[in-house]
């Protein structure tokens, strides 16, 4: 069955310009061209490109304007001019000559892994395993591994390639990198695996499985946030033009803002600290409550609950010497007095002004 793909690829692609007549240029300038951009686009480029620059000694002379006027409806320029500096590299460095070993490629510029592997493989039709997001998802499903996606799964693939390769072994590297790239395209895609039509089909333990290739390679999971309800209940107290109110001390939220009396009426963080429990008769208060109000902060969606009491009646329902608030009459026209943006809030639900 894998002649079976070696020959779809070889039947379907062997007229692909830089397959048809191979040199390590030709790799090179084709595998630049083809990151990021399709293969229909880069065939409408590649040959007037060769034109205009038959070779590395022609590329290497001209100026980035120059490669770049040449690059254009191919987009991402930043390619040509990395393509140009590898030219002037090779050229000015190793006298014109492509160096031989996947060490000595990746110190050309512009080139990493992936196109040093290309060119091994691709070019020199020397074991190696040119790693692209096809190759990735085409070996993540074929062998449902279940590394996750990106560097973790190129390690594991560079590090078995041997072992993964004994199905393609009698073919040469050059056909298993195109062959598999050629898959990628067309039968096996990111969103979308044809495996009744895909040569593989009879190999792929994705195709043959109840899972679906869809989920091969594995992708991160996005951390669940944590989130938690909090209800509290806000105590207006006020005395002419004051109202009752604390300053937030280093360890709580918004600390050195004045707020109201606040307390925890539920929350689904038992180990939430910034506010003190209410543990006065939850129905007595809740019949008090006049309004409410929803705010949010970190992890917490709040609903604020607010009553307005005497101070008789707050200390009635509250055990202030437990608390350990410093509860203080502020003026609400100090602008000195610096109230939490909530604690403004709950006045203005009860048409109470702060001018400060
Ligand atoms: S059989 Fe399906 S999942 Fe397997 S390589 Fe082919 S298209 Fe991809």
């Amino acid at each position: 069955m894998n002649n079976q793909l070696i020959k779809w690829s070889h039947k379907e692609f062997d007229e692909l310009p830089w397959r048809k007549k191979r040199s390590l240029y030709g790799t090179l300038v084709s595998e630049i061209m083809l990151q990021q951009t399709t293969v229909a686009t880069v065939l409408k480029h590649y040959d007037r490109f060769l034109k205009v620059f038959p070779n590395l000694e022609s590329l290497a002379r001209v100026s980035e304007e120059e490669v770049c006027a040449q690059w254009q409806g191919l987009g991402y320029y930043r390619r040509a001019r990395n393509l140009r500096k590898a030219a002037v590299y090779i050229v000015e460095e190793l006298a014109g000559e492509f160096p031989l070993t996947l060490e000595e490629l990746k110190k050309i510029p512009g080139v990493g892994d992936y196109t040093a592997s290309a060119l091994l493989a691709m070019g020199m039709n020397k074991k190696a395993l040119a790693i692209d997001a096809n190759i990735e998802r085409i070996m993540a499903r074929l062998f449902l591994i279940e590394e996750e996606k990106g560097p973790k799964l190129q390690k594991f693939l560079q590090a078995n390639y041997e072992d993964l390769a004994i199905p393609f072994k009698k073919f040469s590297p050059r056909e298993i990198n195109e062959s598999l790239m050629d898959l990628g395209r067309v039968y096996c895609q990111a969103k979308r695996a044809d495996c009744p039509l895909c040569p593989l089909r009879k190999e792929c333990k994705a195709a043959e499985s109840s899972v679906s290739p869809l989920d091969y390679p594995r992708q991160k999971q996005a951390k669940k946030k944590e989130s938690h309800d909090l209800e509290l209940l806000r105590v207006i107290v006020t005395h002419g033009h004051k109202v009752l109110a604390y300053e937030k001390n280093d360890k709580e939220w918004l600390s050195g803002q004045l707020e109201v009396p606040t307390l925890i009426l539920r929350t689904t963080d038992k180990k939430l600290a910034q506010y003190p429990l209410f543990e006065g008769p939850k129905d007595r208060v809740e019949r008090r409550v006049i309004t409410s109000l929803k705010t949010a902060i970190t992890k917490y969606k709040i609903k604020n609950q607010i009553v307005m009491l005497t101070k008789a009646e707050f200390e009635d329902l509250v055990d202030l010497k437990n608390l350990n608030k410093n509860y203080k009459y502020y003026a609400l026209n100090d602008e000195t007095n610096h109230f939490s943006t909530t604690t403004h809030k709950c006045l203005a639900k009860l048409n109470i002004k702060v001018t400060s």
